[in-house]
């Protein structure tokens, strides 16, 4: 999964692209990633949007609390995204939740997420290697393909909203507040109804997509509710506008009896050792799935790639949500192929080739200053 910097510059694009009078309606006519420019209310549901574009991602982010929805991370990244979205939207229209709201917010947030994981997970998966678990050998690549979506998030930011990553606070873009715990009045009222009301489109969902593991789990919505919960911890306390800055924040995520991997969900704050981690200059290397195709793009060129076919799908949901029908073909189109590496006709294949570059020496180097920071800091050292 390309990583949450990623995914919200991706659907922010897409929504210009399709709809720049909503995207400006919801405080995103301007630069990438302005947060708190509108009305509150178009805070919200902006937030919301950008929430709706980490997908699934917020299953793999279900690692605190119990009972966890993780499994459903890669499950709903495996296959039937389309028929996810397909029965998400059904609900949302037979809720009569209007498309100016939460709601439909996060549905069109999250109709992009499939297209961006498609068009750079092949070259993430390439240059980052995995953990095979019969080969020891290959322990050295486990974490790396989440630490190169966080350096690929930081070229992206630059690139993009020409801003380096320590300026990007995702604590004003994403809903981080938690829900009431007793209802309130007013405002908060209203964001604890969109959450319940995106929990329960969130359950449709899954049951849609995947009919035999949902409606035998009688803990579903338990687990969506922790997925968000611990989604919202996880966004906070790896917001890299803290953890660049702030020499303390990075100890809520920094666990060092994991050793080096412990930094590979933070943003690197040194990644200018020369490494061409975007393949700019455009050298060849094997599609993962290791049946023969091979391409020279650029991280730069399959990201712009995965915001054009997110806003097509963006754009069948918008056009169900204003009509309150969904055409025949909807799920197909969105596609029900896998998010990561597939063969040729989109099915998911496990990965054969790879070329890592060499993320585990530079996240042992970040680890390495980031203990001794830790240390300063836990000793009272400066
Ligand atoms: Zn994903």
């Amino acid at each position: 999964m390309p990583a949450q910097i990623s995914h919200c510059l991706a659907a922010e694009l897409a929504l210009k692209r399709v709809d720049p009078n909503l995207a400006e309606a919801w405080g995103m006519g301007g630069e990438l990633l302005a947060a708190g420019t509108t009305a509150e209310r178009a805070v919200e549901t902006a937030s919301w949007f950008r929430f709706g574009a980490q997908g699934p991602d917020i299953f793999y982010h279900n690692q605190r609390t119990k009972p966890s929805g993780i499994h459903y991370g890669p499950l709903a990244h495996k296959r039937n995204y389309g028929l996810f979205v397909e029965a998400a939207l059904r609900s949302l229209i037979e809720a009569g939740l209007s498309l100016d709201g939460p709601e439909g917010a996060w549905i069109l947030g999250y109709s992009t997420h499939a297209a961006l994981d498609r068009a750079l997970h092949p070259f993430i998966v390439h240059f980052a290697g995995w953990q095979a678990p019969l080969q020891p050998e290959s322990a050295r690549y486990r974490s790396c393909h989440p630490f190169l979506e966080r350096i690929l998030d930081i070229l992206a930011l630059e690139r993009l909203a020409h801003r380096p990553v320590s300026d990007c606070d995702l604590e004003t873009l994403l809903p981080l507040d938690e829900q009431p715990s007793e209802a309130g009045t007013g405002e908060s009222v209203a964001v604890h109804a969109a959450e319940s009301n995106i929990a329960d489109i969130i359950q449709k969902g899954l049951e849609g997509a995947f009919p035999h593991a949902a409606s035998a789990d009688f803990f579903i919505g338990h687990r969506i509710a922790n997925a968000i919960s611990d989604s919202r911890f996880f966004f906070r306390a790896t917001n890299p506008s803290r953890t660049s800055k702030d020499n303390s924040s990075f100890l809520a995520h920094f666990d060092d009896r994991s050793g080096y991997r412990a930094v590979a969900l933070l943003y690197p704050r040194q990644t200018g050792t020369g490494i061409d981690f975007g393949n700019e200059a455009g050298a060849a290397w094997a599609h993962p799935a290791g049946d023969g195709r091979e391409s020279r793009e650029s991280a730069a060129t399959l990201f712009d790639k995965g915001v054009e076919a997110g806003a097509a799908s963006l754009r069948l949901t918008l056009e169900a949500l204003r009509s309150g029908g969904i055409p025949f073909g909807f799920a197909t189109a969105i596609g029900n192929g896998g998010l990561s590496v597939n063969d040729a006709e989109g099915f998911p294949v496990p990965p054969r080739i790879s070329h890592p570059l060499p993320l585990a020496e530079l996240m042992e180097a970040e680890f390495a200053c980031r203990l001794e920071e830790a240390k300063g800091l836990v000793t009272g050292r400066s």
